[in-house]
This record gives structure tokens, C-alpha cells and sequence, in this order.
């Protein structure tokens, strides 16, 4: 085979890997009643370039909950359809996708949902704040999230750019009773995050239920980040992590890896607990 070819055709088989994964984000994500019927969208980042690949309107929408391949759709960084498009609408919100990856060139997935516990702390005014000692908590909330006001949907340039501004360098954006953005390096660990946070907001939700909440301390958050960073050293250096010297709480891959065969695991077999369900409704 020739050599340009073989690299169209692996180009072609990268494509198909990555609309695959943002259908089973989809589908994750609606799962975990994060988003519900049609409303949400996943997308990721044509690598090399600042198109995009997301989770569109086809021509019979049966919602995220049964996404396919095939409603996911390549726009470029105007938002403008490339290829064969068989149908599929781009979103109405498409800038807060497209106008994060021009203007990040480290993100390479962001996904946009209306997430219920999410939303919900913003409707009541209560802060997301670190109120449990879990890795995830402390590193989404350490340096604070920043709330954008409007609730209004941004279906234009001119009503995503304010959000933009208020969202800065940072990878996660709520926009007060509308949903939030979240921005990541991949698929997997966006989808991870955007679960992750919704876990937070619930805590929060319910602890605020019962009046004056306090943080985790601060000596503790200290600790963390001397963990976080004696973790990541070692793991620069080859070393074994000598946090856990008893074996480690994953299995080697990493946490996002693990948790994406978790999720993909759960999608699968539709198993699902109470307590990983959206307002906490059994599917
Ligand atoms: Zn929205």
C-alpha cells in the first residue's frame, strides 16, 4: 500500500475512533441523567487543527441517551459543516464549543449539558466548595470556579463571547441557571469531569440542606497538594508511588482510563446505583 494511503486510512480509522467516543460520551452522559433527551453536547478536537468533531441533530433525534457515530458531525472554527454532513444539524450553542478550542489550543474536548445538581446550586446561590477529602473535589475547586450570570442559551458569536471572558483559561464554566462548560485533553477525562462535578454539586446541595457547612481544612488541602505533587514526581522519575505502598487505588492505567472503562462498563451491562444517578432517581 501506498504511503499516503495508509496514512488516509489511519487518519479515517483516528476520525471514526474519536466520533465513537464522543457518542459513548453521549450516551455516558445520559446515563448518569447529566443531561436528558436532546439537550447536551459532547465534542472533540480534529487533532492538528481547529475543527471539531460533535454530537449534532439528526434527522430523527432520539436524544443523547442513544447517540451514534453517525450524528456526530465535523465543523471548522467559523462552525461551518465540513463533508457530508447526511443530515445532521450542527447545535444551536456550537460557539461555546468551537470559540474554546480557537482560543485554547491545549483543549481538546469540551461538553456543554444542563446538568441538574449543577444547575441547581446556582439557583439557590450555593457555592461548589471542597467538603470532602477526595482528590477530584480539592483539584476541580482548589482555585475556584468561575460562574457565569446570564441564563440565557447562546446561540450567537455576541452571546457566547461574554461567557468566554467570564470562563478565561480555566476548564470549567457554570452558567447560572443554564448548565455548564467543561473543557478538557480528551474525551474520556471530560466526561469524567462533568460526572465528577455533578457528584460535588449534589454534596454541596444536600450539606447546605442542613445549614452552616465548613470546608475540609486548610492544613488538609496543604497536604493534598504535597501528596499531588510527590505523586506526580515520582511518577516523572519511574518510581513506584510511595503514598500507597500497599498497591495503589487504581489499576496502573491511570484514573481517567480506569474510569472510562468504568463508565463504558456501566453502558454496557445498564447497570447503574441510585446514589450515581442524576437527582437520584434509579434508571
Ligand atoms: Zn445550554
Amino acid at each position: 500500500m501506498a504511503q499516503t494511503d495508509q496514512a488516509a486510512q489511519e487518519d479515517r480509522a483516528l476520525l471514526d475512533h474519536l466520533r465513537e467516543n464522543v457518542a459513548t460520551a453521549c450516551r455516558i452522559l445520559a446515563q448518569h441523567a447529566i443531561v436528558k433527551g436532546t439537550m447536551g453536547h459532547v465534542s472533540t478536537r480534529v487533532p492538528g487543527t481547529n475543527d471539531i468533531l460533535v454530537r449534532g441533530r439528526p434527522p430523527v433525534d432520539k436524544g443523547l441517551r442513544f447517540a451514534e457515530p453517525s450524528s456526530v458531525i465535523r465543523v471548522d472554527s467559523d462552525a461551518r459543516p465540513v463533508g457530508a454532513t447526511h443530515g445532521v444539524k450542527r447545535v444551536s450553542e456550537i460557539y461555546l464549543h468551537t470559540e474554546v478550542y480557537k482560543r485554547r489550543p491545549d483543549v481538546n474536548s469540551v461538553i456543554h449539558a444542563h446538568a441538574p445538581w449543577t444547575r441547581l446550586c446556582t439557583v439557590c446561590n450555593i457555592p461548589l466548595r471542597p467538603i470532602y477529602f477526595e482528590a477530584n473535589p480539592i483539584k476541580m475547586l482548589m482555585d475556584g470556579i468561575p460562574v457565569y450570570e446570564r441564563s440565557i442559551t447562546l446561540h450567537t458569536l455576541d452571546e457566547t463571547r461574554p461567557m468566554l471572558e467570564v470562563m478565561g483559561d480555566k476548564d470549567i464554566c457554570l452558567l447560572s441557571r443554564h448548565g455548564v462548560v467543561v473543557a478538557g485533553p480528551s474525551v474520556e477525562e471530560t466526561t469524567h469531569r462533568v460526572i465528577e462535578l455533578e457528584h460535588i454539586a449534589r454534596n454541596n446541595y444536600l450539606a447546605a440542606l442542613t445549614g452552616d457547612v465548613g470546608e475540609i481544612p486548610f492544613e488538609d488541602k496543604a497536604e493534598w497538594k504535597r501528596r499531588a505533587i510527590l505523586t506526580a514526581e515520582r511518577a516523572r522519575l519511574g518510581l513506584p508511588d510511595e503514598l500507597h505502598p500497599g498497591g495503589s487505588d487504581d489499576d496502573g492505567r491511570g484514573e481517567r482510563d480506569q474510569m472510562w472503562t468504568y463508565y463504558v462498563a456501566l453502558l454496557e451491562t445498564g447497570a447503574l446505583t441510585v446514589n450515581e444517578s442524576g437527582l437520584g432517581l434509579g434508571l
